[in-house]
């Protein structure tokens, strides 16, 4: 029997671990998998590259003129095996990790207009079926009737150390202190801003990650992504 193509939300606080969660996940399942958050990254380097980020401020009648040029979307990269996210039809999937994004981007993804876009894309992106999405309002807001969703957390002090070890790893440079003040903020202005704000979905399965290995991280959502998939025959 072919297996159901339930859809799989993973939200949470910023840099626990969701991405690599979700990767190897949609990897095992054969599913497709769907980072919602690099595309929040590649809306707020479109907005650094059109010069409309001022300290705090983003010019807002610019970015309503500017957004139908931009062009977000994914494709996939044979030797890393996942997708890319792609600006104007540009590879940007390493630049939209660097700190100068990370300090900008809560800012444009409080912007109606940006998540309307993005939100649109994202739910036809999973309209057939058979994807890990994560990000910070998958189970609340795009994907409302996602088979599972999980809402993934893990203390401030250990995603940031974890966060800080990608960056290095990937040839940027950053502070521990840096990386931890820009995690608790991201984490306060998305948990705050009026529209899809990052809260826990009801119907979510909570995994505080603190002292769990990836593999039996990897485990625990393995085992009840098998048993929803299993449900739905
Ligand atoms: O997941 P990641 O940390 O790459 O997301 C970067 C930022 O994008 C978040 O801090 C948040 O501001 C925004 N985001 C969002 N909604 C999502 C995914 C990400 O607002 N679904």
């Amino acid at each position: 029997m072919s297996q159901t193509r339930i859809n799989i939300a993973l939200d949470g606080h910023s840099s626990a671990g969701k991405s690599t969660m979700a990767k190897t996940l949609a990897k095992e399942l054969n599913f497709v998998y769907i980072d919602s958050g690099a595309m929040y990254r590649a809306a707020t380097l479109f907005c650094m590259r059109e010069r409309l980020i001022e300290g705090n401020e983003l010019d807002m009648t610019r970015l309503r003129s500017a957004i139908d040029r931009m062009y977000i979307g994914f494709k996939y990269n044979a030797s890393t095996e996942t997708s890319d996210v792609h600006l104007g039809g540009l590879n940007v999937e390493k630049e939209i990790r660097s700190m100068s994004v990370a300090k900008k981007v809560s800012l444009v993804a409080a912007v109606p207009e940006v998540r309307h876009k993005l939100v649109i894309l994202q739910q036809r992106m999973a309209s057939p079926g058979g994807v890990v999405m994560d990000g910070r309002d998958i189970g609340t807001v795009v994907l409302p009737k996602a088979a599972l969703k999980f809402f993934i957390t893990a203390d401030l002090e250990i995603r940031a150390k974890r966060r800080l070890m990608e960056i290095e790893a990937d040839g940027m440079e950053a502070t521990y202190q840096e990386v931890l003040a820009n995690i608790q903020e991201r984490d306060r202005l998305d948990s705050s801003r009026a529209v899809a704000p990052l809260r826990q979905a009801e119907d979510s399965i909570v995994l505080d990650n603190s002292n769990l290995t990836v593999e039996e991280q990897f485990d625990f959502l393995l085992s009840h992504a098998r048993r929803v998939i299993a449900e739905s025959q």
